[in-house]
């Protein structure tokens, strides 16, 4: 059943998958996964190519139920967005991050830009710069300090992407486009999208040691430089990656190489050991 409320733009239904009964569970035991706290927020150091100091963090979802153990994001963002329990879960993501941002500012901390993940309901949502608008304001984060994540595929309604992403663009955050690479976005649309960041998808970065696979990469990071953007490359993973990465001017690398995604704690020791 698809259920799409009066708020939202309707385009988004063709994307999601169809519901199973597997699914069934999992959407009764998230129904509670909110209330009960058992949402969990990582974040994962990106690193300046250059200064090799931390840049930003990229908030990454957890969700630990007694009953199914931690389950995957993979596993569960496709059934929180079928079931319209994204958008809650969404808000409370943004919230989180915002929040963890200026507390780390409080304790004196380096600044630096939390990222979040935008599911593609939660992007065309009809009120989401409204509620962005309320969270920046009620956790006084300087929005330049938030970066909000659009995959490629999500912003293929060209006309409305560019409309939402300008409106938010006036509030001051940053937009980074995922997993460039995988999605067929139209160039000429890329160009006039508000972009700060390209993120090259992992499955690039992988395989370095083939020559087609470094030509990719070296290719999107000087169409991100042409077009004014600045270009992340995640799933870094080995020295052989880094080494050519920066190579390729690169400016910013997330990857298991520096860090898995951390709890709040321990992003706040790693900057604290870098201040
Ligand atoms: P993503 O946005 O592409 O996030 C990157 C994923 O790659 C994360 O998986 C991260 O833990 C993993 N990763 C980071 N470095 C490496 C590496 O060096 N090697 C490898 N093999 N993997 C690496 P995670 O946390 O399991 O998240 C999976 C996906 O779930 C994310 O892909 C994103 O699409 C979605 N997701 C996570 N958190 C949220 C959220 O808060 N909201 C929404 N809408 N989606 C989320
Ligand atoms: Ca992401
Ligand atoms: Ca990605
Ligand atoms: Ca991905």
């Amino acid at each position: 059943a698809k259920r799409q409320g009066k708020n939202n733009f309707q385009i988004y239904g063709s994307y999601v998958r169809g519901m199973t009964n597997g699914n069934l569970k999992l959407e009764t035991l998230m129904h509670k996964a909110l209330e009960q706290q058992e949402l969990l927020l990582l974040y994962q150091p990106q690193m300046d190519a250059k200064t090799n100091t931390i840049y930003g963090v990229e908030g990454l979802i957890r969700w630990n139920n007694d009953e199914l153990g931690m389950v995957s994001p993979q596993e569960f963002i496709p059934v929180a967005e079928e079931t319209g329990l994204i958008v809650p879960i969404g808000e409370w993501v943004i919230r989180t991050a915002c929040k963890q941002n200026k507390e780390w500012q409080q304790k004196g901390l380096s600044p630096i830009v939390v990222s979040v993940n935008l599911s593609i309901r939660q992007f065309y949502q009809s009120d989401l710069i409204e509620k962005i608008d309320a969270i920046l304001k009620e956790t006084q984060l300087d929005p330049c300090f938030l970066e909000l994540e659009i995959t490629e595929s999500m912003a293929m309604h060209a006309d409305t992407a560019i409309v939402i992403l300008t409106e938010l663009k006036k509030l001051g955050v940053k937009i980074a486009i995922d997993d460039f690479g995988t999605g067929y976005s139209s160039l000429n649309y890329l160009k006039r999208f508000p972009i700060d960041h390209l993120k090259v998808d992992r499955s690039f970065v992988k395989d370095i040691q083939v020559d087609d696979d470094r030509d990719i990469i070296t290719t999107i990071i000087a169409l991100g430089h042409n077009l004014k953007m600045k270009v992340i490359a995640e799933g870094v993973e080995t020295k052989e990656q880094v080494a050519f990465l920066k190579k390729a001017k690169c400016d910013i690398l997330q990857g298991y190489y520096y860090s898995k995604p951390l709890d709040s704690k321990m992003i706040e020791e790693m900057l604290l050991h870098q201040s």
